[in-house]
């Protein structure tokens, strides 16, 4: 939706034009107004025109810094540094340009919308256009210590409007002038760096003036907020609904880290899993709702009936597995939502409680 929207063939009329099934078109329309992110100017992705920039990319090692040390240049050497931060909730870039004894801060406010990534980039940008009244045949020097804003400008690839832009800006500069863009360790007491950092933070915190978002929205951003809001429907569509009572005793809310953790299971694995925590096993509980076993008392102990619960938190055949996996001998429904469950299907496969089902 967010694509075709953008690219502007997105159908939104009242009536959906000639559709007879337009559930899909509606469903999408209406989540849009519910992530108003969608509709926000977006920092999308275009083609890259296939010229050279005219400026050299550097990505000096680590330990070609440390022996190095702080960048020495004479006065008649342009050197910028630039940075982005993010602080509290908002954005800031900025760019320290010292020539011929003089130095010059730039600080750009970017509100709560901006990447870090994005500062970074803007930070560039703003740096090379303000260096444009430079002499030409002059050498100016950019520092920067984000290596995917200087990756994003040199590669051949894909770039984004505000990378296009930065792009272009850095073109014109390095038009009669000799150009270098050189990545520098943050964080390492390289001052100019160090500099740059801090006005990059006093931007951040700075208040901006006018409607989000100061600059087109990111597309990492766009498909977080889309993730965030999926997630708030599937908990509500999971505590509203009626059934999956077992389900629900044993699992609080749908989690992503349990979704991904359970997709690398082997299918055995997933099977055991789902079977105990569905209650949908061969524990005499179901069975006997089933109507395929004469009793649903627990075959161990022979205390109560045998349930999913029963048999993580309370079965007395299973304290020493317990005490050795789950590090509790006894656990309630509320104990067992927060276990992990890796440690969860540790404990079923280590109680052996399924192992007759398999022969
Ligand atoms: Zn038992």
């Amino acid at each position: 939706m967010h694509r075709l929207w953008h690219s502007g063939a997105w159908i939104d009329r009242g009536d959906y034009g000639y559709l007879q099934r337009s559930n899909h078109v509606k469903a999408n329309r209406d989540m849009g107004k519910k992530i108003p992110l969608i509709a926000w100017p977006c920092d999308r992705r275009v083609s890259r025109p296939l010229v050279e920039g005219g400026f050299k990319t550097v990505f000096p090692s680590r330990k070609v810094w440390e022996q190095k040390g702080s960048p020495q240049h004479d006065d008649s050497v342009v050197v910028c540094y630039t940075d982005g931060s993010r602080h509290d909730g908002s954005t800031g870039a900025a760019a320290v340009i010292s020539w011929n004894g003089e130095k010059t801060t730039l600080r750009i406010p970017l509100g709560a919308s901006a990447t870090v990534f994005q500062a970074e980039v803007l930070a560039i940008r703003h740096a090379a256009d303000a260096l444009r009244h430079v002499p030409t045949g002059t050498r100016i020097v950019i520092y920067s210590d984000s290596k995917s804003a200087i990756q994003a400008l040199k590669t051949w690839n894909y770039m984004t409007l505000l990378v296009g832009e930065c792009f272009q800006s850095l073109k014109a500069l390095a038009t009669e002038r000799t150009l270098e863009l050189v990545w520098i360790p943050a964080h390492v007491g390289f001052e100019g760096n160090e500099e740059a950092d801090e006005v990059a933070k006093e931007a951040a915190g700075m208040t901006v003036y006018g409607p989000e978002p100061i600059v087109p929205v990111a597309m990492a951003s766009v498909r977080s907020a889309i993730r965030v809001k999926a997630a708030e429907q599937h908990t509500d569509m999971w505590r509203s609904y009626n059934g999956a009572r077992q389900t629900k005793e044993l699992i609080d809310v749908p989690s992503m880290r349990v979704s991904n953790y359970l997709v690398t299971l082997c299918r055995q694995d997933l099977r055991l899993f789902t079977q105990v925590i569905t209650g949908h096993s061969t524990l005499r509980g179901h069975l006997h709702r089933m109507r395929k076993a004469d009793s649903d008392v627990c075959p161990f102990c022979e205390v109560g009936r045998e349930t999913s619960l029963h048999l993580l938190g309370r079965c007395d055949c299973f304290l020493t597995t317990r005490l050795d996996v789950l590090e509790s001998q006894t656990l309630s429904a509320a104990e067992v939502r927060v276990i992990k469950p890796a440690s969860l299907l540790k404990f079923i496969k280590c109680s052996g409680r399924f192992t007759l089902d398999t022969q």
